[in-house]
């Protein structure tokens, strides 16, 4: 039996859809974002709503391929796809867009994605680890800062950022309080409402509501662990999901691993914890505070991106992980080329068991996918009788 308070998260989307309207209707801002380089907080700042407006669905793609290319990441396709085909609220009540010159797919995309509605597209330094990118991060933040004032003909105050930041820090750390409970052997919550309770986290209009509900699902679910009531036993195989982003509708990896019995304890790509790991800096001056945290993002987008490795080295301590499943999209080049680093360090350094599976979205490939899965579920299992 699942955690009551999931069926109110569950409802999130539905709920927000409705609020989304209202607060449209009555003037609010609404900015659209795609990436979690995005910093919301400036949207925060400019009493905006910031919403997440990534594609997870394979409905709109095939619309979206009538002018895109079909050899191209689903997740890009299905972001342009309903911005196209007007059939995401948050899409159609954004007034103004953020977009991010992450990967070369989404960064084309965008300009065709621009000619729909204004949008404000950040350039991100393409490493982390240049003296001159954390100073070229921070005016593209005093960039993105001055473009919603003028869009929105407001002031945004080093205050009102301040505001912002303990605002979304509050966020990240009742969410990373959420997925640290999954360190507990055996795992409280399935990798499947995990999943869900981040990803509908995205659509939140009123981020103190999504709070305190985080907060009633923690208290749910460490009341079943007192109980001893486990979404798994203790012999699941505990699986760490590293690679592309995932959400509701591209779930069926995590799908096919859960139902084959394993348990998915640790979701390190962008969609979980990597987003969670570095609060953003409430004593500094906030622009630098900002600029450090996403500039801090371990994503493949960045050269070299050694930052994943360390996570995925700290994830699978401290969840206690028996083998690894990297996900990457068809036509992500970045994650595709970057998983033989991952496959490395994840055999050779950490002795672990490791898979990697290129999907897209669509359901053509899902018994491919569960023959896999259960084939690498059983070498995991075949190593704990040794
Ligand atoms: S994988 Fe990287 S570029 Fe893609 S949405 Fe996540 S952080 Fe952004
Ligand atoms: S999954 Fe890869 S190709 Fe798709 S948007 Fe993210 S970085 Fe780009």
């Amino acid at each position: 039996m699942r955690p009551i308070v999931m069926e109110e998260v569950e409802a999130l989307r539905g709920v927000n859809s409705v609020k989304v309207k209202e607060a449209h209707e009555q003037g609010r801002k609404i900015v659209g974002m795609y990436c979690i380089f995005s910093p919301s907080e400036i949207a925060l700042a400019a009493d905006a709503i910031s919403v997440s407006l990534c594609g997870t669905s394979q409905d709109p793609i095939e619309e979206a391929e009538k002018e895109l290319p079909r050899n191209l990441c689903p997740l890009i396709k299905s972001s342009y796809g309903f911005a196209i085909t007007d059939k995401c609220p948050y899409f159609y009540f954004s007034d103004v867009l953020l977009a991010e010159t992450t990967c070369d797919g989404k960064k084309k995309m965008y300009e065709l994605m621009g000619k729909l509605k204004p949008m404000h597209v950040m350039n991100l330094p393409q490493t982390a680890n240049d003296e001159d990118s954390l100073e070229f991060w921070k005016r593209e933040m005093v960039k993105f800062k001055g473009f919603l004032e003028n869009q929105f003909n407001t002031k945004i105050t080093d205050e009102k950022l301040r505001d912002a930041i303990r605002l979304m820090n509050r966020e990240r750390n009742v969410m990373k309080r959420l997925h640290k409970l999954n360190a507990h052997k055996p795992a409280p919550l399935a990798g499947t409402d995990m999943m869900k309770a981040q990803w509908l986290k995205g659509f939140n209009v009123d981020k103190e509501a999504g709070i305190e509900l985080i907060e009633r699902l923690i208290a749910e679910v460490e009341d079943r662990v007192e109980k001893g009531i486990y979404a798994f036993d203790e012999k699941a195989p505990r699986i760490l999901l590293t690679g592309t982003p995932i959400g509701v509708g591209s779930d069926k990896v995590l799908k096919a691993l859960e139902e084959a019995g394993a348990s998915v304890v640790a979701f390190e790509n962008c969609t979980g914890y990597k987003g969670l790991d570095v609060m953003v800096d409430e004593d500094k001056d906030p622009i630098t505070a900002l600029a450090e945290k996403y500039l801090s993002t371990p994503c493949s987008c960045m050269t070299n991106n050694n930052g994943r490795l360390d996570l995925i080295r700290r994830m699978v301590d401290e969840y206690k992980v028996d083998g690894v499943v990297d996900l990457t999209w068809q036509a992500c080049h970045t994650y595709n080329i970057e998983s033989y680093t991952v496959k490395k360090f994840v055999q050779e350094e950490l002795g672990l068991p490791f898979i990697q599976i290129e999907t897209d979205y669509s359901d053509s490939d899902t018994g491919q996918v569960k023959v896999r899965v259960e084939a690498f579920l059983e070498t995991l299992d075949s190593r704990s009788l040794v």
